[in-house]
């Protein structure tokens, strides 16, 4: 295994606020970064380099990798073309398979269901003759997702009775769609695992995840899991990282329903990338999700993930990012601000960490 050295630069695709907290972490270890996006996003600010062009422009796209070392993605709705494109050329981490695991519902939840592991109920629906089979078979109440880029809760519309089935399809837009079950769960909480690229892995603390109108709020640890589930937790995400042969930050989002549950654990959805839910490992760890991103690709070992401290994560979701001023004030809270200019509604602008004397 070779691991790049310091001065090696890193290829991002994609130019969020992910992309730009992959590229702080990079330049703490003397990396350099090089993003490719398509619109002009918070990553282009501390990136060495970056190249503002379409994701389909498989020749820009060749270019660009012509210029980095190896290639990572803080979205997962990079089109395969642009992944197979720069993974001709350099190694693209993590690989296509987990892209293509990540970015259609029901592949991933076929995938997932293959491997053994609780879901959802679900069933493709393509039509309304689909979806009333759907319901048939599922029931409601449900959920029908769009099969493809859907992400904080859009792309959904949540059936209550069958007689909604019409609704439903309207509300999404009769895109291709999976129907899924409801989950009667206690409470929502992720695995973020780090895998290298010699296939050891290592975990962060499961953290409890809370919700607003679909938009992930606040992310604490400890989280609620019992000793117990949380190795079966660690287990899913273990069997999903190997199955896809996966280097770098992935994310498995859960349903927990409960000790006494059919099935305590329901996997929710995976994404191929570092998450929202593991932002509190900035502060909270000695090597956070960011670190170990870029250590994965980079080919260096996986750096350990234990936690320091307690600590609460909360989104500044629009217009609450307007309340700096405040937050500045409360000296012990460890501020990120993304950098965003337009405070729109339901968009991630920062987030703030409040950190505890660790208990467990
Ligand atoms: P998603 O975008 O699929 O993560 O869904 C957004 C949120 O909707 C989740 O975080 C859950 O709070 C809720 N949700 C999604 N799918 C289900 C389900 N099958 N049962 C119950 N709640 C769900």
């Amino acid at each position: 295994m070779t691991a790049l050295p310091p001065g090696s630069v890193i290829g991002i695709l994609g130019s969020g606020q992910l992309g730009r907290m992959l590229a702080i972490a990079a330049a703490r270890l003397g990396l350099q970064t090089h993003t490719y996006s398509d619109t002009s996003g918070p990553a282009f600010d501390v990136s060495y380099k970056h190249t503002l062009g379409p994701y389909d422009d498989t020749q820009r796209i060749s270019a660009w990798a012509n210029e980095v070392d190896v290639v990572t993605y803080e979205f997962e709705n990079v089109p395969l073309q642009a992944a197979a494109a720069a993974a001709a050329l350099k190694p693209v981490r993590p690989g296509a398979r987990a892209l293509e695991a990540a970015q259609d519902r029901l592949a991933e939840k076929t995938f997932i269901d293959r491997l053994g592991i609780p879901l959802a109920p679900f069933a493709a629906v393509n039509s309304k003759a689909d979806l009333e089979a759907a319901i048939e078979k599922i029931g409601t109440p449900g959920i029908l997702k769009t099969r493809r880029f859907g992400y904080d809760g859009k792309g959904q519309a949540r059936m209550a009775r069958p007689d909604q089935a019409q609704w439903a399809l309207d509300e999404i837009g009769n895109a291709p769609a999976i129907l899924e079950g409801f989950v009667k769960f206690e409470c929502e909480v992720s695995v973020i695992v780090a895998r290298g690229l010699d296939g050891a892995t290592q975990f962060y603390d499961i953290p409890l995840n809370t919700h607003v109108d679909g938009i992930l709020a606040t992310s604490t640890v400890p989280g609620p899991l019992p000793p117990n589930q949380v190795d079966r937790a660690r287990d899913i995400a273990r069997r999903i990282a190997d199955e896809l042969d996966y280097v770098g930050i992935l994310t498995v989002e859960l349903f927990y329903a409960g000790e006494d549950a059919g099935s305590p654990l329901v996997v929710n959805e995976i994404a191929p990338r570092v998450h929202n839910s593991g932002h509190w490992t900035i502060d909270a760890c000695a090597s956070c999700q960011f670190d170990n991103h870029i250590r994965a690709i980079a080919g260096w070992p996986i750096a350990p993930t234990t936690r320091h401290s307690d600590a609460e994560m909360t989104n500044l979701i629009g217009h609450a990012a307007n309340d700096w001023p405040e937050l500045a004030r409360e000296t012990s809270t460890c501020i990120h601000l993304y950098g965003k200019r337009d405070a729109r509604p339901g968009r991630k602008m920062g987030h703030v960490t409040r950190l505890k004397p660790l208990t467990t």
